[in-house]
């Protein structure tokens, strides 16, 4: 019974492990904010310089 413990034990964490990654990884994509496209740090607002492109074009 006790190697079920463990074993259990064992996928939890892995578990949490997964989720603090996933959130992590969102939450620094959430705080930086940058452009898809050429990755400039935009603050949520629209790339300058993809918008510069797009007039240019
Ligand atoms: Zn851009």
């Amino acid at each position: 019974m006790v190697v079920i413990w463990i074993g259990i034990g064992i996928g939890v964490l892995i578990a949490a492990a997964l989720i603090y990654k996933i959130i992590k990884t969102s939450k620094n994509e959430y705080i930086s904010l940058r452009c898809k496209r050429c990755g400039f740090k935009t603050n949520g607002l629209k790339c300058p310089i993809c918008e510069t492109e797009k007039t240019l074009r």
